[in-house]
């Protein structure tokens, strides 16, 4: 069957190559670029943002403008380091500058990603061809360190704006040919497990890949009901990945799990390879800085991750912010690869409380810290900028005030002696997005 898919792969290579998108070319260029030594990668991508610059100048009124104020010429970028002449670039700001960061000379075909975000106001990108061969190509350079090729076969739990909505022709004809499944993330339920794992077993895929929330979902659902199903390899991204649920994931489906990152805006930014050790950069394709207060950070130090998109001529985006936190290795990966490392995608800046002492706890602890208070239905904890909490809780049948002041004391261990405003809700309503968050910070915002 893998046989007859691998020839069904390159079939829909050819359509994709006779469309204008030669993904299997650049990935195959891809496949022996990560291998260069970084000094040769580097000149590179300095190359490849030379000819950014100069395109943004040229043809993009925003650049133009910020350029002009700033009283640069492309002449004044090198390389990478020279990037810190240039502003960030936040969401608002593509938002009220949508139009002016259009290339005015951008001729062919253009696409739209739109992004979801937290705040639920959707962000739309314009790319162009080249943005999603070198995308694609990344893809797969990425997914091949795990084992997958072209026929392997891909599970994809998916929806929201990692989903295909509803499926095309030719996403049917290219499902057909290259044996990637499309499995509804959101309907995925106790009910109908079941047949998720059935589909994925007829159509002998052995690799899946879907946001981390859900593919853990799906572990769990599987153990749950007593079902087994044995997977080569796991792909999680769109959000960060805790120890346990990588545990959980790699015991159910009896496989290692490579997580990936990138966002609705730029796609394909960095994958964790086979000695996982962090996430490897697709530096011929992203600048990727880690800042605090508008300075890189130093390896092992958590900075705002902050993005170039070396092939999006459609919509230059230039040191573009989009709230991750992120930290670089320390260390070179053992794998020899030559792309730079992530050590970790530590989340959203949202996500992250600061203690009474300054210190940025992770919000992910809050649901371990009440998994014992039964009488807590649910909590969610907000922080306003000048560190004040407001605790929201939704009783359960065993409420009781000593649960309530063991939420309080609990609180003041991790966070300090911060003032608190404790709430009872009927519910904790999902933001408009569609997460359920259990933190809610604007206090992390201002420290990056
Ligand atoms: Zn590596």
């Amino acid at each position: 069957m893998e046989a007859w898919r691998a020839v069904g792969s390159w079939l829909a290579d050819v359509f994709l190559w006779l469309r204008g998108f030669p993904v299997r070319r650049t990935a195959s260029f891809l496949m022996s670029s990560q291998w260069w030594e970084p000094e040769e990668l580097k000149r590179y991508q300095d190359e490849l943002l030379r000819r950014l610059i100069r395109h943004a100048y040229d043809n993009v009124p925003y650049y133009r403008e910020v350029m002009q104020q700033r009283k640069l010429t492309p002449a004044d970028f090198n390389g990478v380091e020279d990037l810190v002449k240039l502003p960030v670039l936040s969401k608002d700001e593509v938002r009220k500058n949508y139009h002016r960061l259009e290339a005015r000379d951008c001729r062919g075909e253009r696409f739209i990603r739109t992004t979801g975000g937290t705040t639920g106001e959707p962000l739309r990108v314009v790319t162009d061809k080249h943005t999603g061969v070198w995308s694609a190509a990344a893809f797969r350079r990425g997914y091949s360190w795990a084992g997958y090729r072209p026929g392997s076969g891909l599970a994809k739990l998916t929806g929201g704006s990692l989903g295909p909505g509803k499926e095309t022709w030719r996403q049917r004809l290219r499902s057909w040919l290259t044996g990637e499944i499309f499995l509804p993330a959101f309907e995925l339920s106790r009910e109908n497990v079941k047949l998720y794992v059935e589909k994925i077993k007829n159509r002998r895929v052995r690799f899946l890949r879907g946001y981390t929330s859900t593919v853990y979902q799906l572990a769990t659902l599987i153990r749950e009901a007593g079902l087994r199903l044995t997977l080569e390899a796991v792909f999680t991204t769109a959000e960060t990945i805790h120890p346990f649920q990588r545990q959980t994931i790699i015991e159910t489906f009896g496989c290692p799990v490579f997580d990936g990152y990138g966002c609705g805006e730029i796609n394909s930014v960095a994958f964790e390879c086979e000695e996982h050790r962090g996430l490897h950069i697709s530096q011929e394709n992203v600048v990727v800085e880690c800042l605090r207060g508008g300075e890189r950070v130093k390896a092992g130090e958590m900075g705002k991750v902050t993005l170039t998109d070396l092939r999006n001529y459609a919509m230059p985006i230039i040191r573009y912010q989009n709230d991750d936190l992120a930290s670089f290795a320390t260390e070179p990966c053992s794998c020899g690869r030559g792309l730079p490392l992530l050590e970790k995608i530590h989340g959203r800046s949202n996500d992250f409380l600061v203690a009474a002492d300054g210190r940025l706890v992770s919000g992910s602890f809050i649901p371990h810290l009440f998994r014992h208070t039964c009488g807590i239905r649910q909590v969610q904890v907000e922080q306003a900028e000048d560190r004040t909490l407001t605790i929201r809780m939704v009783k359960g049948p065993a409420w009781s005030l000593e649960e309530e002041k063991m939420v309080v004391q609990l609180l003041q261990k991790y966070l300090g002696g911060l003032e608190m405003h404790l709430e009872y809700v009927p519910e904790i309503l999902p933001t408009p997005s569609g997460k359920l968050k259990f933190v809610i910070s604007r206090a992390a915002e201002q420290i990056f």
